[in-house]
């Protein structure tokens, strides 16, 4: 049994209450370790020690916080086995997908934000005529909320507390309580890196619970916060009122627009991977398939046929595609899901969307990928996040339609634009409603670029320069020098 623990003013705690909340294996259903089930005197304990060390910490060097940074990243590298492990059994992800990408890009988030922080400069503009300069300060805000959810548990944790602290800022923060497993790792490398106490501190419980308390706590003035579209509106609800600084990544139902004339091979793998990379369960997976008529019954074919060789199994052995689902909780919900589409009148099952039961590992949440075609866009299967192994595919007639249909959704975080032709490629990547367009690719991102939403998908970007400003607050100095 793994005993996680808050990490609060550089110590390692249990919840002031005593309670605690049981950490289950997705990939067996069974309970192998408990966390703190926090509340609101342990966020103040974390505030108070935050409050203490502010003033040292934001006026610290650049070069200083730089180094640290540097430090948890190369901790994060040498323990990579260590973190994978453990974010492929809280996650049910599989080991290769952990190994290959979560932990290395979290180890990514600390260099990139490290160097970021030494480029940081801020505006400056001459009034001519007036004899006046304006410069612009960028300060760290203060304490700030970092709240991730359990898709990509250590990836998304750090790509927030990384910008927060090279800014200068002291953090609250809180991963989700289904996944807490690589955040504890990650406190424990704080420490041995020299982290200072109470300048990051890492709070574990439940969202409604210690989620909420770091939300309305009136000494957090801002909250980053990566999760469902739901939470998001409550947390603004909060938030808002209190005029709190907010960036909100939440969720998405993204569309995949396929014209005849790509490269058919490269669409094709990619296309798997944008469905089913980690059980469908990334806000960035094309859950809608659009494909141009007249390729549309080849696409079928083929799309199905790989989609049949994909294995699922336990994520630590060879050769699985699809780990485990998150938790009980959640594939039930996806489940409800293809229930939905067996009794629909607009949607048919091509494949999948069966409960696995594994021999030597019967209690855990696996499903078969699962490809439904649809009649009618409205329908709730294109409409809804479903968040789970799930596609949809639909055929469009041109590229009008295919861009109407992309668009006809509340959600606008990502597209993927399969097409040879530029012109298009052009046309369509300005008028997608979405904060990200990948032309002929997916997932390839580079951290410097804005990341984030429109419509229900959010509100703020995060990465890059974005996010140190996000974590600063500008403030304007207007200088008259004339004599
Ligand atoms: P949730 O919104 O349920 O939870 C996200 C985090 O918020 C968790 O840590 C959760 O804690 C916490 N939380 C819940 N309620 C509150 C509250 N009232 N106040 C403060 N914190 C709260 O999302 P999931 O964890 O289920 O993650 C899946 C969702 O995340 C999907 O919708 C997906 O699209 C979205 N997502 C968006 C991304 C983006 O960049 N746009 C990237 C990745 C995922 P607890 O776990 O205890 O409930």
């Amino acid at each position: 049994m793994k005993t996680i623990e808050n990490y609060i003013n550089g110590s390692f705690k249990p919840s002031t209450n005593g309670e605690s909340i049981n950490n289950i294996n997705p990939a067996t259903g069974d309970v192998y370790g408990t966390i703190p089930r926090s509340d609101k005197t342990d966020v103040e304990n974390a505030v108070k020690a935050a409050e203490n060390a502010f003033s040292e910490w934001s006026n610290s060097s650049q070069d200083y916080r730089s180094r640290l940074l540097l430090k948890i990243s190369n901790l994060i590298e040498e323990n990579l086995s260590d973190f994978a492990l453990a974010e492929s059994m809280d996650n049910g992800k599989p080991l290769h997908l952990a190994t290959a990408i979560d932990i290395p890009r979290a180890a990514s988030n600390f260099r990139f934000f490290a160097n970021a922080i030494t480029q940081f400069s801020s505006d400056s503009h001459e009034s001519q005529g007036r004899d006046t300069i304006n410069f612009t300060l960028r300060q760290p805000i203060g304490i700030v909320g970092c709240i991730s959810p359990w898709n990509l548990p250590l990836y998304l944790f750090t790509w927030k507390i990384a910008p927060a602290l090279a800014a200068g800022n002291c953090v609250i923060a809180k991963p989700s309580e289904v996944t807490p497993m690589t955040a504890y790792l990650l406190s424990q490398i704080c420490k041995d890196a020299g982290l200072p106490d109470g300048v990051l501190n890492i709070v574990h419980g439940y969202g409604h619970e210690v989620g909420q308390a770091i939300v309305e706590h009136p000494k957090v003035k801002a909250i980053s916060f990566t999760g469902g579209t739901a939470t998001g509106k409550a947390i603004a609800a909060t938030a808002a009122p209190m005029f709190k600084k907010l960036s909100l990544e939440l969720g998405g139902k993204n569309p995949n627009l396929i014209f005849a004339d790509c490269d058919y091979e490269k669409m094709l793998s990619t296309t798997i991977k944008s469905s089913f990379a980690n059980q469908g369960q990334i806000c960035l997976c094309g859950s809608r398939i659009y494909v141009e008529e007249s390729i549309y019954e080849k696409f079928k074919a083929d799309f199905i046929e790989k989609v049949k060789q994909l294995k699922v199994g336990h994520p630590v052995h060879d050769n699985v595609n699809l780990g485990a689902l998150v938790s009980e909780q959640h594939i039930t919900k996806v489940q409800s899901y293809i229930d939905y589409a067996k009794t629909d009148a607009d949607a048919e099952i091509l494949y999948g969307g069966e409960r696995v039961t594994l021999n030597d590992y019967p209690k855990g949440y696996y499903m078969t990928p699962c490809v439904i075609e649809l009649k009618d866009n409205s329908c709730k299967l294109n409409q809804e996040e479903i968040f789970g192994p799930v596609v949809c595919i639909m055929p469009f007639k041109d590229e009008k339609q295919g861009l109407a249909l992309a668009n006809d959704s509340r959600y606008g975080l990502s597209c993927t634009i399969w097409t040879s032709d530029l012109n298009r490629s052009m046309r369509l990547s300005q008028q997608i409603q979405a904060g990200i367009v990948w032309v002929n690719t997916w997932l390839n991102r580079d951290l410097r670029t804005p990341f984030g939403g429109v419509k229900q998908s959010g509100v703020g970007r995060e990465g890059g320069f974005e996010a140190l400003r996000f974590f600063t607050e500008p403030k304007n100095v207007c200088l008259d020098f004339a004599p």
